[in-house]
Order: C-alpha cells, then structure tokens, then sequence
C-alpha cells in the first residue's frame, strides 16, 4: 500500500524527471531563440547523452559515500541553477555547460532516487514504481512546459523546469519531515561516552554506566550493585540486541590472556576477556591450536561462546564444543567453577549462554596440536554446486561456498591437513570483489540481466586459490564493510533446496542486494541451547549492506528458513521468542531452570532476553 512518505518520495521523483523532460524537448528551439544553430545543438545533445553515462559510472563511486537526502537535496539546486541559466538567454559556451550539466545529474541521481523509495517504504512497493514515476515525469515534463510557451518564446520551458526541480526538494523535504515520526535506526560507530553500539550500527544502547571490571571480585561487586539489567558485552559483533541495556554494560577486555595450559592434553585455560586474535598467537606459541574458526577474529572468546559461534566443518562443531572447565560469575555475584567431568549436564546448560547464565570469567578450551591447511577457492555453477552439495560438503575437513547473487555462481572454500611447507597467502580481494558487486548493484539493479552477465565476467575472472599455511592464518578475513546479517542453521540434507528458495526470492524482490550469501556445515553436539544440538546442520547466511534498511529483505527470508525447521543463530537477526524457540529446542525447559539458579532474581535479564526467554526482565534499579 503507498503511505504519505512513499507518495512523497515518488512524487519527488516525478518531478526532477519533469524538470529533464521538459528541457530535453525544447531544447533545440530554446537554442534557436538564442541564435544557435540546429546543428550545434544536436552536438549539445550528443554531448549530454554521453555526460549522462558519466553520471551514471560516477553515482557508482559515490553511491555509498554520499547520504541520499544531501545527495537529492544538492542535485535539486544544481537543476534549478542550470535551467534558470538556460532561461537567462545564455551565451553559447553557457548554454554547452549548462546542458552537459543537466545530463550529468540526470542518471547521477537515480541510486539516490532508489535509497529515497527503500527507505519510504519497507514493503518495496514505492521502489518498484521509481521507473515508472520517472517516465511519467519525463513524459508529462514537455506537455506541461507546452502549455506556457508563448508564440516563439520558449523561455517558459527552462522556468517550467526550474519549478519542477524546487518541487522535487520540497517534496524529499516534506518526506524527511513525515519521516521523521518513525523509530530512528542507529549509524555505526557512535562515540559518545555512555552511547554504545554494535559492530554494524544497528543496535544501540545508552546505558547508564559501561564499566570493564579488572578482576572476578570486581565484577561480582557490580553484578550485584550497578543499575539492572546487566549485560555483558564481548566485542559487540551480534547483530541482535544481546548487549543492548539501560542499566549497565560490562566489558571483559580487562580479563584477558591466558591463565594456565596442559602441554599433553592440549588445553588451555583462558580469561573470557580474550580476543581470538591474540588467543591464535597464544595458542600457537603454547603448541596448540583451535580446530576450527569463524571468518573472522575480533570477537571475544566469552562472545564467541555466548551464540555458538562456529567455523564449517562436517565434522567439527561449534567454539562451545571446546568447553573442558567453565568459570562464572553468577547472577549473585557469586563465582562458580564447573568441570566436564563430574558438571556435564550443566556445562551443556551454559556452554551457549546468551550472557544469561552468568558472566563467564575464564574457561579452559579443548584444543588440537598446531597444525597446518591446504586451503583451496574456486567458481562453478551454483547448479552443479546444489546437486553436488553432500560430496563436496563432505569431502573436505572443512568446506563452505558463497553464492554471488544474480551470477549463477558460486565460489567453493576447501581447507585439508596438510604437512608440506607454507606458501604465501594471496591478498584479500574480498572487500575489492564486494565493491564491484555493489557497484553493478547500483547501476544495475533495474537490469537484472546485463547486471548478472557482467558479474558473471568478473565472477570468471575470480583467482583460483591454492595455498598452504599454518592454521592461524587461514580463517580469518577482514570484514570493512559494514553489514548486518541473518543466519539460519537448518536440516543438514535440506540446505540446498533452502538456499535454492532464498536465492530465488533475493533475485526476484531484493535488487539491492549484492552480498554473498554464506554456506556452511556444523558438526553434531550435545549442548541444550546449541542451534546444532544433536542435528547435522547446514548453515545459511544472508547480509544487507548496512547503509540500508535490511529489515524487509530478512523478513521475507525468515520464514523461508523457518519453514525448513531451521533455528536461528543466536547473535543474528531474527524475529522469533520463547514460544517459537521453545519448539526448537528438546531441553529448553531444562535450560530454563539452570538459568533460574545462576540468575534467580533476574539480574542478567534485559526486556530482549525476557522477550527470548518468556520471563519477566530484572529490576532496573540497584535496590532491589
Ligand atoms: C563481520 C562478522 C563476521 C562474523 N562471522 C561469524 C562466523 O563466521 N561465524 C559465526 O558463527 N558468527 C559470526 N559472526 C557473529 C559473531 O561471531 C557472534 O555474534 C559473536 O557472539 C560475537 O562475539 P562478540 O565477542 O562480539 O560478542 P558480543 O556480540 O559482544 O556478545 C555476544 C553474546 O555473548 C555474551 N557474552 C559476551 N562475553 C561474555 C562473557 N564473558 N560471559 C558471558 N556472556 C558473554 C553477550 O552478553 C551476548 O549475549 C560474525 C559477526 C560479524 C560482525
């Protein structure tokens, strides 16, 4: 249905296009009214198709740079300025420049024009008409400007145009105001003291007091006093509102490092506090080394645990997998230490925790000696990758694929021991590789096939990898832009008709989207809150460029996922609560009351936990 806001926008659209319609139809006899020949002003035009074409390659660069309000506001006044240049009875070096103007702006304009629809209206329907009010503005622009041509004075049309370009900022000014009433959404990386913010931007809190306590005793103290709810925070890279409280945020980054380690059984103690990146380096200078890892390593391993961060593997599980001892402090402040051996049932309650289950202070990890992988990349056809998917899934230790959307593609990661001597590891050409993609989003997303045909030349054009090292160098990647991101981990053996559906659904609705969409598998494991608990998973991850609204592109997927019996990751989007999670999980119950031990008064419980969890949150004072 078109709201206020969405009839705004695309009226706004409606009238540049008028602007250029009109100008564009009259401007030979405009020049002919100041003297310039017929044949220049065929060159005049040439001249401005091409600066229309230029426009178009340079919105490409500055799409993302530059924000869509400031973007229309500012191509607005550039159309007023030049049309009335061209009313004032221009010299002919004028009348070239404002001309060329003109058509640069045109084209320049459209992915502002189309940021302006997403925003307007969740459901797309306002942005699927942006064509549309383009051609009627450029059709209905010379009728309108015909009206008040006088005899043979056409310099009513550039005063008509001059009109239609106020108009047009006027009315992106009127959509910002009716905007205005709806919830703002947080921009990445906001400094103020107590303002936080998640890696992407998307979820932000203003907490009365963030506070990185320097010991076990320290937190306890806090836990207990500091303004409810507390929550924990590890590096801030969920997408969900985990950490988000008005109370008290507390950050681990001053209990870090390791505490202790057995050489024979490769375990490690470590402060929850603890970055895996440097846990990596810790870990290979001791002789050991994780099994398995994510894409990336900032987060901290406390947070890794708390939402089953995981890597992919058949048959390697998820970072709580790992848990040997764990160490908490409670909802009381109390600190508690469980073993594996003789606390089994509970370190399968807390190993996936949500920062619900206490505040997780040191843990040892089970890890494997050092070790080496051949690391592997190449394209093929997502046809064939979907048919092969259990062979090639299976045939490595660790195996994952991305799907490049609107390509057909795929881009397969193999990674095997191997015991040859390291070889270089090429570059990154993920984040160059990302900026063409949303390049060709941006110039042509209204073209689905030649956008598809000229990834699908970039896409041949990928390297083909093959290199050796040591494990801690082979994870990881970079991750500069900013995304945020839903992952669903469903039914191993239904992975491929799933993705199949979500690709199908990205291709035929979602335009805007460019990121690659992540494929992986889960080991198997034992743990009550686990989205892997005693199923073989197959994991898919969806992302949307954070400069843009990824609410409708996740809603649409989400019950894609859903009706494949899929759970969500813990630290990304999805919409579901207790009464759906219940299902989901056969131990919910039995989790629940372990929770209600370590936290029996709720203090660990903000409205999002109570929400996901169907309790009621704690107290938000410190007198309780
Ligand atoms: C660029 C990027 C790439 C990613 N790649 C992957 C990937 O490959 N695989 C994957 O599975 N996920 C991935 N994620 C998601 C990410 O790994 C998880 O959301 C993870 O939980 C984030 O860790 P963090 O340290 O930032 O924790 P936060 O987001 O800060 O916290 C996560 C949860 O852990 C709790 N917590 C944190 N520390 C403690 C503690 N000491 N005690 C108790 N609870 C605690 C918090 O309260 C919260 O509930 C990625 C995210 C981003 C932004």
């Amino acid at each position: 249905m078109l709201t206020v806001p969405s009839l705004t926008a695309l009226l706004s659209v409606f009238c540049y296009f008028m602007f250029f319609g009109a100008v564009w139809a009259f401007l030979e006899p405009l020049g002919a009214q100041y003297g310039i020949d017929g044949r220049t002003v065929g060159l005049i035009v040439s001249a401005s198709l091409a600066a229309q074409v230029l426009g178009a390659m340079t919105a490409t660069v500055f799409e993302a740079r530059i924000d869509y309000r400031l973007a229309v506001a500012t191509i607005g006044v550039v159309a007023l300025v030049s049309s009335l240049v061209l009313a004032s009875g221009p010299d002919l070096t004028t009348f070239w420049v404002a001309a060329l103007v003109m058509g640069f702006i045109l084209l320049f304009i459209v992915p502002y024009q189309i940021r302006l629809a997403i925003t307007a209206d969740e459901t797309r329907t306002a942005v699927l008409l942006v064509p549309a009010a383009q051609l009627f503005g450029l059709a209905i622009g010379p009728i309108a400007a015909s009206l008040l041509i006088d005899g043979k004075d056409f310099r009513p049309v550039p005063e008509f145009a001059a009109a239609s370009a106020v108009a047009s900022v006027l009315l992106l000014g009127l959509f910002v105001l009716v905007a205005r009433g709806r919830p703002p959404r947080a921009g990445p990386g906001s400094a103020m003291s107590n303002n936080w913010s998640n890696w992407s931007g998307f979820v932000t809190a203003e907490p009365r007091l963030i506070a990185s306590p320097a010991d076990a005793g320290e937190l306890g103290d806090l836990i207990r006093t500091a303004l409810g709810p507390v929550r924990v925070v590890g590096a801030g890279h969920s997408f969900t509102p985990l950490v988000k409280s008005e109370g008290t945020i507390l950050s681990l980054e001053k209990l870090e490092g390791l505490v202790s380690h057995d050489a024979e059984k490769h375990q490690a103690r470590v402060r929850a506090g603890t970055r895996l990146g440097p846990l990596m380096h810790i870990l290979q200078g001791i002789g050991q080394g994780l099994p398995n890892m994510g894409d990336i390593d900032r987060q901290a391993i406390g947070g890794a645990l708390g939402t089953a961060t995981h890597g992919s593997g058949p048959k390697l599980g998820a970072y709580h997998t790992q848990l040997e001892t764990v160490q908490i402090v409670d909802g009381l402040g109390k600190l508690r230490d469980f073993k594996r051996a003789g606390d089994q049932e509970t370190i399968h309650a807390i190993g996936v925790a949500l920062g619900a289950f206490g505040v997780l202070t040191e843990v040892t990890l089970n890890n494997i000696a050092t070790y080496r992988l051949r690391r592997r990349k190449w394209v093929l056809p997502i046809t064939e990758m979907l048919r092969e998917f259990e062979t090639m899934m299976a045939a490595h230790r660790s195996a994952e694929f991305y799907y490049i959307p609107f390509s057909g593609y795929a881009q397969f990661i193999a990674s095997d021991l191997s015991d040859v001597a390291p070889t270089p590891r090429p570059p990154e050409a993920d984040e160059a590789g990302l900026r063409t993609l949303r390049r060709l989003r941006t110039a042509l997303a209204w073209l689905p096939s030649l956008r598809g045909r000229l990834i699908r030349s970039a896409v041949a054009k990928f390297p083909a990898e093959d290199y050796v090292q040591d494990w801690l160098n082979v994870y990881a990647s970079d991750r500069q832009t900013k995304f945020n991101e839903m992952e669903y981990h469903l039914p191993f053996e239904v992975g491929p008709k799933a993705l199949a559906e979500i690709i199908e659904l990205t291709e035929k609705h979602f335009p805007e989207v460019y990121f690659p969409m992540e494929v992986r598998t889960v080991a198997p494991d034992e743990f009550w809150l686990s989205p892997f608990y005693r199923r073989p998973t197959c994991s898919i991850a969806i992302h949307h460029d954070a400069a843009n609204d990824p609410l409708p592109f996740m809603r649409a997927a989400e019950p894609i996922f859903r009706r494949y019996g899929g759970r969500p990751h813990w630290g990304k989007m999805h919409s579901l609560k207790a009464v759906e999670l219940k299902k989901l999980y056969p131990r919910w119950d039995d989790a629940m009351a372990v929770r209600r031990d370590i936290d029996p008064q709720n203090r660990l419980v903000s409205p999002y936990m109570a929400g996901l969890f169907g309790i009621e949150p704690g107290p938000s004072g410190s007198e309780r």
